[in-house]
């Protein structure tokens, strides 16, 4: 008998405290952040199902939120409310040109916990470029980036993930990726938010195609006035929906945790 109350003590103090969050501050039905997943080139180069064979090893029903092309005033900063209002991480693919028009904005995001991805300086079609022009302009966008938020730039980033503006990538430019241990974002879903809708039509159809998927690497942009509405909704179903979001976090690199 004691020795059994022993053992029920110590498996409670022991049990890894998985599912258990911090309080999110004022909010206390928060969604919240379910786990952290840390991710490297050497076991997952490539992932995201649109565009690649693999996916992140992720559970049903767990979604990782991704926004690309950011900062951008305005809607940037209303995607961050929102994530910040149901303790959410999530990871932004920033543009260097606008992490440098907008250092406050990339600092602010990256303050509050997120991951800072890169998604070149400037966006163009990398695949219809010279493969040494394309190199530079991803190199450009690591280098300010990191300069923005760190405040130097080294030859690496510090967080090696990276995404294809319009997933143009090519077979030489992801070798070379490849080959830096710098790990290519496609995804699973999208929102669609290229394309003009109300913010509630934009909700559904995300939201149908994580439930038609289970989960996976969603994309957004935090630059879309219309994803940036809906974000406290979308958040709002999520978490009544039952899924868990998962932050990736470089397992390399020298992003701090
Ligand atoms: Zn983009």
């Amino acid at each position: 008998m004691r020795l059994g109350l022993l053992v029920a003590i110590l498996a409670a103090v022991m049990t890894p405290a998985s599912g258990a969050q911090a309080p999110c501050p004022g909010n206390a039905l928060a969604l919240g952040t379910a786990r952290v997943l840390a991710v490297d080139a050497a076991s997952t180069p490539r992932v995201g199902r649109k565009h690649f064979p693999k996916t992140l090893p992720l559970g049903p029903n767990e979604v990782v939120l991704t926004f690309d092309d950011g900062p951008q005033p305005g809607s940037t900063a209303r995607v961050l409310d929102a994530l910040k209002h149901e303790c959410v991480k999530a990871s932004f693919f920033l543009l260097g040109r606008n992490a440098v028009a907008h250092p406050e904005l990339a600092r602010r995001a990256r303050a509050e916990g997120h991951t800072i991805a890169h998604h070149t300086y400037s966006h163009p079609r990398l695949d219809r470029m010279p493969v040494a022009a394309a190199a530079a302009e991803i190199e450009r966008g690591f280098a300010a980036v990191d300069s923005v938020i760190y405040g130097h730039a080294e030859g690496a980033p510090a967080t090696p993930f990276f995404r294809f503006p319009g997933f143009a990538a090519s077979p030489a430019l992801l070798d070379r990726l490849e080959r830096r241990a710098i790990v290519v974002f496609g995804a699973d879903l999208w929102a669609s938010d290229w394309t003009p809708m109300s913010p509630n039509q934009e909700l559904q159809l995300v939201l149908a195609r994580i439930e038609a998927a289970r989960g996976g690497i969603v994309l957004l942009h935090d630059t879309r006035a219309q994803t940036a509405a809906m974000l406290p909704a979308f958040l709002h179903a999520l978490n009544s929906r039952g899924y868990g979001v998962v932050h990736v976090v470089p397992a390399t690199g020298t992003q701090a945790k």
